[in-house]
């Protein structure tokens, strides 16, 4: 898994596995991701902030 937000060397941020279940974390920004649950919401400053931003919907 790679931070979508951090980039590193050209390429994104490889994420570090967190053990239990399929937790990974970016050591950088604390993004959080679980591909095995795709309606998990990362709360980390970045998704915040995207989401605070008024999305323009398509359409
Ligand atoms: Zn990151
Ligand atoms: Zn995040």
């Amino acid at each position: 898994m790679r931070c979508p937000y951090c980039v590193e060397g050209g390429h994104f941020k490889v994420m570090i596995g967190q053990g239990r279940g399929d937790w990974y974390m970016c050591a950088r920004c604390g993004h959080l991701t679980l591909p095995t649950d795709p309606l998990f919401e990362c709360t980390c400053a970045k998704c915040v902030e995207l989401k605070n931003r008024e999305p323009k919907t398509r359409g």
